[in-house]
């Protein structure tokens, strides 16, 4: 006899309480006690959030007779002995707007497995079946479901059953309930989807045709057929959000409503290269992390934090490609390219913590530094994202320049995705590079050794010379200068930096973040003083750049502030900005560079 599948249910059950029921029953639970436990976590997301913390109610039964339920510890409940079925329901809390939560009002509701359904211990490999559920009222009829969920019975979009392998597959393929906007289109012979919540005037037949033309370029690139049969982009547009997590048949989205392109209008704004490049990251995340994973995810340990020093590769590399894959897919131009490279150099150096943590550091510790930034962040970590990406772009290129063209990062993510991917057998910590040295047939180890695991810089010039390319380090032309244009003639008179980063405030400008070594730091200055007058005029956002350019380096400067609610005072002494800003040109009329360049990016050569 086939061993039963683990059956759930759920139900949007009090729209205005914002709580699903959700129920787990156990044909056969385990003779000594069912153990069932809620995940501590959720892949993708790399901080303990103690989804039960949202249960509000759990009961269990077996037949119509109630069981007790014993909480064993902040997770993980027991039921007693018993040869019937055991259900177990729970009520859960859903206001959690962000894309690794469950939410739940009168307009919509969104779930991800970890949050709702839970794990019976010991069948972790059985079959799964949940019913899905619409909510009481006219709602039943005007929602839908939109998931990668199999469905067993139940319409497309619709409720009723749907169905996983294993427990890992439930929880991997989140959940919209609602009225969203529905698009869809074929990519590499795979029906794709979208599927956007939220108020919006989103042109769906250009987001189609550009989501197309990106996850087209994509599976081309692993060059076997993509590892899904479905694909389903899950969108919630905001007034003001971002966000993004991967799955492994889908991603959930949460973007600004004004990051989706509007009717009417062809123009590539910057807001929507910001949305394409989001949908770009999750998507590549089907290969890159997914399917080739960390041997420390393989299998996911729910209860605990997992160690790894590879989310610069998993993150970092997917960083690297997301942008890339926008320019190779025609769907942003090289220059467009080259700006967005030009400002995450710059913003690596801006970042003073880059001296203190390395690369591998920096993804050791994601649970309790990456995933808790403080006011201290910019000066004690480095990102695992931002550096990743650029550690990515230097190997790519290094690869390309010693192999004269031969070989490229392309056929080390082919390679590991034949080697782990197809297997499912989890990267070890050192796979990553070995794969890299074999694929490129280069030695491979001092790179590494200096990237991953040293603070030294990354010497990303001469890389970029080859590609005919010229890497440009000036101040910033103004606060607001994020990098990524070279600037033609040196300004008359040097900018000025207060070495903090400063928001508006009611009563004057606040330092969110004081940078190590800057001005701000010297005067003694600190996170979170309010800064309300200099030179005892008062000071907003708009006023207070122009008033310190008005100074040259060496002035010192009277500022008055409140720290907590102490009205305080300091000089600050007017120093030049740093030349911490990034901008790449295209250097040379070099036939070679341009027809390495056109390779690399997909682009004709000129
Ligand atoms: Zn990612």
């Amino acid at each position: 006899m086939p061993t039963p599948p683990l059956r759930y249910t759920i139900r949007p059950k009090n729209l205005e309480a914002h709580s699903f029921e959700v129920t787990c029953t156990v044909s056969d639970p385990d003779p000594e006690g069912q153990h069932f436990q809620l995940p501590a976590w959720i892949p993708g997301s790399y901080l303990i959030r103690d989804f039960a913390r949202h249960v509000v109610s759990i009961r269990a039964q077996t037949g119509r007779r109630q069981l007790p339920i014993a909480k064993l510890d902040k997770h993980t409940w027991i039921t007693p002995p018993e040869s019937g079925p055991v259900t177990v329901t729970m009520e859960v809390y859903a206001f959690d707007l962000s894309v690794r939560g469950a939410y739940l009002d009168a307009t919509r509701g969104f779930f991800n497995g970890p949050c709702v359904f839970l794990r019976a211990i010991g069948k972790d490999a059985r079959a799964c079946e949940v019913d899905i559920l619409p909510p009481r009222g006219a709602r039943a009829r005007t929602w839908r479901v939109a998931t990668t969920l199999r469905r067993k019975e139940a319409p497309a979009y619709g409720f009723g059953v749907y169905r996983a392998a294993d427990y890992d597959e439930l929880i991997d393929h989140p959940v919209e309930l609602g009225t969203f906007a529905l698009g869809e289109f074929q990519a590499g012979g795979v029906t794709h989807a979208i599927a956007i919540s939220g108020r919006h005037e989103a042109d769906m037949d250009r987001l189609c045709k550009d989501l197309r033309r990106l996850c087209t370029t994509q599976i081309a690139l692993f060059e076997t057929p993509a590892p899904f049969n479905r694909y389903l982009f899950l969108v919630n547009a905001v007034g003001d959000g971002y966000g993004g997590l991967e799955h492994r048949a889908s991603t959930a989205l949460l973007c600004s409503r004004d990051e989706l392109p509007q009717r009417g209008t062809r123009a590539l704004t910057d807001s929507y290269r910001t949305f394409l490049g989001l949908a770009s990251h999750e998507y590549f995340h089907a290969w890159n992390v997914k399917r080739i994973k960390p041997a420390a995810f393989t299998p996911y340990d729910l209860e605990r934090e997992n160690y790894t020093t590879l989310l610069w590769a998993f993150e970092g590399i997917t960083s690297y490609y997301d942008d890339l894959l926008l320019v190779r897919s025609g769907l942003i131009s090289e220059q467009d390219y080259l700006e967005t490279l030009g400002r995450s150099i710059t913003s690596l150096l801006r970042t003073p913590g880059r001296a203190h943590q390395t690369v591998s550091e920096s993804s050791w510790d994601a649970w309790i530094k990456y995933y808790r930034q403080d006011e201290n962040t910019p000066n004690s970590q480095v990102s695992y994202y931002l550096k990743g990406s650029l550690v990515a772009l230097n190997l790519d290129l290094l690869i390309r320049a010693r192999t004269r063209g031969r070989k490229s990062l392309d056929d080390v993510m082919r390679t590991l995705w034949v080697r782990y991917g197809q297997t499912s057998a989890g990267v070890p910590e050192d796979g990553i590079e070995r794969t890299a040295e074999e694929v490129s047939g280069l030695r491979l180890r001092g790179f590494f050794d200096r990237a991953l695991r040293s603070t030294q810089e990354l010497q990303l010039a001469q890389p970029l010379r080859e590609m005919g390319l010229e890497m440009q380090l000036r101040a910033a032309e103004s606060w607001s200068d994020r990098g990524g244009k070279v600037q033609p003639e040196r300004p008359a008179r040097p900018p000025i930096a207060v070495g903090a980063r400063m928001t508006d405030d009611p009563i004057g400008v606040r330092l969110t973040h004081v940078f190590d070594g800057g001005a701000a730091q010297a005067a003694g200055l600190a996170a979170n003083d309010v800064i309300m007058a200099l030179d005892e005029l008062k000071v907003n956002m708009r006023n207070f750049e122009q008033r310190l350019n008005a100074h040259v380096p060496g002035d010192r400067v009277d500022l008055h502030f409140f720290r907590r609610d102490e009205l305080q005072r300091a000089q600050l002494e007017v120093l030049a900005a740093p030349a911490d800003t990034c901008g790449l040109s295209i250097s040379t009329s070099d036939r070679g560079a341009a027809r390495r360049r056109a390779n690399w990016l997909g682009t004709q050569s000129s």
